[in-house]
């Protein structure tokens, strides 16, 4: 009879941040392991503000074999990194590591994590689609070269502050040079001065957090619009509460959670779990939380 393995003898891994304590990572990897037959440990790991490198190689050295990394931590573990996926260098952020030998690899699986769940889960193609990015921030950016990718007609970012819209369109037309991916027209806006309607809409600014609304005209909505908010919660965010008033389709983003999470699981492992019953799962605990 084998002996059940035990935190000593299976592989670690933890997510590192500050706070980390309202992290799902734990729950939705063992999940993962589980449905897999992956014998592993998965852990928090709040690291000093001050400490997050320090915090990693300790991990790394007494056995660890990866991380994730959430805020604030993921443009020094881009640094960390000694080894890079494009859509991490595109990023300019890491928020998957992974320890081979001497080796610190770096990943983002945020965006992917964003695409699989509109394409995978929500059924909506990004292919040929007018798409429109509202802000330029850490998010923004991640996402920027998995949904180049998917080759859609065209990529508009819109963000309160216009040069960092311009900067992320700047680097996109330079992502796209290097020959990356294809070419896709990019361009940069305010909110304000947006006046097309759009085939869907991402919210990745940080709005939501403050049940604000980024200020765009509502003639961005068209029926059917597919409205993605990057925050999740129990209630649907003031953006979407927006836009479903004007005939969007609605989404948040917990999919794009569980999804960037079962990337970095692949990443880890070499295998794909599967996600639709854990994604209705932590929905229908997001619902008993409201009861
Ligand atoms: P950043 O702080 O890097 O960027 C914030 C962005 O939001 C900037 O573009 C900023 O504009 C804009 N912004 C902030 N407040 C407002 C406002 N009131 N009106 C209009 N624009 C505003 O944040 P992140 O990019 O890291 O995160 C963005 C969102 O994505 C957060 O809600 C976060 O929770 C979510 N997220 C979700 C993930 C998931 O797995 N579901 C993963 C990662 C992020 P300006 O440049 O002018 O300051």
């Amino acid at each position: 009879m084998s002996a059940s393995p035990t935190s000593a003898t299976v592989d670690r891994y933890v997510v590192i941040g500050n706070p980390v304590a309202h992290s799902k990572s734990p729950a939705i990897h063992a999940r993962f392991a589980a449905q897999t037959a992956q014998a592993l440990d998965y852990q928090r790991l709040l690291a000093p503000l001050d400490g997050f490198v320090a915090s990693v190689l300790a991990f790394r050295d007494g056995g660890g074999k990866g991380a994730n990394v959430t805020v604030p931590f993921k443009l020094e573990a881009f640094t960390l990194a000694n080894r890079l996926t494009p859509r991490a260098q595109v990023a300019g952020a890491v928020n998957t590591l992974r320890f081979d030998g001497g080796e610190i690899f770096g990943d983002n699986t945020d965006g992917i994590g964003l695409v699989n769940d509109i394409v995978g889960n929500a059924g909506c193609s990004l292919h040929g689609k007018r798409l429109l990015l509202l802000g330029a921030g850490g998010a923004a950016r991640g996402a920027l070269l998995p949904l180049l990718e998917q080759m859609p007609a065209e990529l508009v970012i819109a963000n309160r502050t216009l040069a960092k819209a311009q900067e992320l369109a700047t680097l996109a037309q330079s992502v796209m040079a290097s020959g990356a991916c294809a070419n896709v027209p990019v361009l940069a806006s305010t909110l304000s001065e947006l006046q097309q309607t759009f085939d869907i809409i991402i919210n990745a600014t940080s709005a939501s957090l403050h049940d604000d609304v980024p200020p765009i005209p509502v003639s961005v909505f068209q029926p059917k619009t597919l409205a993605y908010d990057m925050m999740y919660g129990t209630r649907p965010t003031a953006f979407l509460q927006l836009a479903a008033l004007h005939g969007a389709d609605c989404r948040d983003g917990l999919g794009m959670l569980v999804e960037q999470a079962a990337e970095a699981f692949l990443c880890w492992r070499g295998v794909r779990p599967e996600t639709s019953q854990l994604l209705a799962d932590l929905r229908a605990d997001l619902q008993k939380e409201l009861t």
